[in-house]
């Protein structure tokens, strides 16, 4: 599977541009913080982790245990 985004709550400011420049529409606000309702439409194309003005998106490997 594609390394998925990961956001950290601590360093995330709630700005939405990863939801906003998702061309697959997999992330979306939950709230005041972005989750990954749709993990299956992620492309690993990093284009959240590149717009996210805070770095608070990292793509990471999926966790085989969750
Ligand atoms: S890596 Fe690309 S496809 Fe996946 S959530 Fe981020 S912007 Fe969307
Ligand atoms: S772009 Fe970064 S700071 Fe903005 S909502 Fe997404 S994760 Fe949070």
């Amino acid at each position: 599977m594609n390394r998925l985004p990961v956001v950290d709550e601590r360093t995330c400011i709630g700005c939405a541009e990863c939801v906003e420049i998702c061309p697959t529409a997999c992330l979306a606000m939950a709230g005041p913080r972005p989750w990954l309702p749709r993990p299956r439409d992620c492309t690993a194309c990093t284009a959240c982790e590149l717009v996210c003005p805070t770095q608070a998106i990292e793509m990471r490997d999926p966790n085989p245990n969750e």
